[in-house]
This record gives C-alpha cells, sequence and structure tokens, in this order.
C-alpha cells in the first residue's frame, strides 16, 4: 500500500490558499489513479491530463463523477476517444482541432466546453493561438460556426523563470484579451497558473489555476 499522506498534506494546504472564487485544477498527469482517489475523497472533483491515453484510462477507473479537463496538445484523431465524456478541452490551439472537436461532439450528442490556448511565453516551444488568431476564432465561433462547442474562456502559460514580472506582463496579455473578448459575448474562465506561478496567477485575474507537483509531487517520467 503506498502512502498518500504526504499528497493529501499538500492539497490541503493548495486548497486552503487558492480564493473561493478560483477553480483549482488538479493535474494528475504521471500518477496513478490510487492518488486521484485520495484528492477525490477530500472533494476534489475537477483532474486535469494532458494525454489522451493516460486520460481515458482513468476515466475508465474512477468515479464517473470527476471533471476531466485535457490540458495537453490534442491530435485531431484523438478527439474521438474523450468526446463522449471530457469536461472541457483546455488546450484547442488550432482551427482544424476546434473543427474535429465540434464534430465529434456533434457524434456524442452534446456540446463540449473549450477554452482557446493562446500563445503568451516569450519561449516558441509552447501550443496556442497568437492574440490575432484567437480573435478571430472566437468571432467565427459568434457567427454559430462550431454549434457543438462551447468556448468557455481562455488558457495561457507563461515563460518558464524567475523573473516575475515578465511572467505577470504575459498573464497581462491573456487577461486584457479575456477582457476584450468578454465585451462581445462574456467568457467564464481565465485559466492560467501553475505550481510555480499561480500566486502571480491569481493577482492577474485567473479565476482557474492548474496545479500538479505542488499537490502530487514531482512527475516522474521514466516510468
Ligand atoms: C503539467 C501542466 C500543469 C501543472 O504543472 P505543475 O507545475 O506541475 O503544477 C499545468 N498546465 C499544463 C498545461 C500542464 O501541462
Amino acid at each position: 500500500m503506498q502512502d498518500f499522506s504526504g499528497i493529501k498534506e499538500n492539497y490541503k494546504k493548495i486548497a486552503a490558499v487558492i480564493p473561493e472564487n478560483v477553480q483549482l485544477v488538479a493535474v494528475s498527469k504521471t500518477h496513478p489513479a490510487e492518488a486521484v482517489q485520495e484528492i477525490y475523497n477530500m472533494g476534489q472533483k475537477v483532474f486535469g491530463e494532458n494525454k489522451v491515453q493516460e486520460l481515458v484510462e482513468k476515466q475508465t477507473l474512477l468515479p464517473k463523477d470527476i471533471q476531466w479537463h485535457l490540458i495537453g496538445h490534442l491530435q485531431t484523431n484523438k478527439v474521438k476517444y474523450i468526446a463522449p465524456f471530457v469536461d472541457t478541452i483546455q488546450s484547442v490551439d488550432s482551427e482544424k482541432i476546434l473543427k474535429e472537436i465540434d464534430k465529434q461532439a456533434t457524434k456524442n450528442d452534446r456540446k463540449i466546453k473549450v477554452l482557446l490556448q493562446v500563445k503568451i511565453a516569450a519561449e516558441d516551444t509552447k501550443f496556442g493561438f497568437a492574440i490575432e488568431e484567437a480573435e478571430q476564432i472566437f468571432q467565427s465561433y459568434l457567427e454559430n460556426k462550431y454549434p457543438h462547442v462551447e468556448i468557455n474562456g481562455l488558457m495561457g502559460m507563461a515563460t518558464f523563470t524567475e523573473n516575475k514580472n515578465q511572467i505577470a506582463q504575459e498573464f497581462k496579455v491573456l487577461k486584457d484579451l479575456f477582457d476584450k473578448l468578454s465585451l462581445k459575448q462574456p467568457l467564464a474562465v481565465l485559466s492560467m497558473g501553475m505550481s510555480d506561478d499561480y500566486p502571480i496567477a491569481i493577482k492577474s485575474g485567473a479565476n482557474s489555476v492548474r496545479i500538479g507537483s505542488s499537490i502530487f509531487g514531482r512527475r516522474n517520467y521514466d516510468v
């Protein structure tokens, strides 16, 4: 039997410092279903995964009222595996993937909530729309081009740096876009902030944070 007391302690601490109006998405990628179950038992219902296969495996094993968020880059040929159950796809980063989500949602006779992932980091490794692209996509959404998709908000990742001013500056870019788009039609979710930068994200206006290692511990990618 693995000992989950450390994870439970971490979760308690994080949950205590996240303001009530901010949603906590517990990022369980690479960690076993048993660890998710422990946190679930403490009241956490929203979990994030970044890989389709791992998400599907855990969804099969775990309670059905968990709201699963996909937070990693999604390939078009894999949308069909998560379309029946996924709560929110946070990582929509191309028009092609948005179209496929709309198609698979139609097949499943449901609407799928998504966030547009916007590139705000200086690093060029991160996925996401440019600001202008996100504006265009949102406009065609408002013109009802994706009837089985609900664009619920925006997601972004700041540069991995010690420079807090830079991180705050990048989050501000996303908050400004969030406010601008919300004038056309109110958006609900501004998802930014991870273990290292969530306090800055919340100060910058995030109302959803994605926290993994500060709850579940360091990830071991070798297993
Ligand atoms: C892994 C991941 C997180 C969580 O990162 P931590 O630093 O472990 O909190 C958040 N967002 C995305 C998109 C991720 O891939």
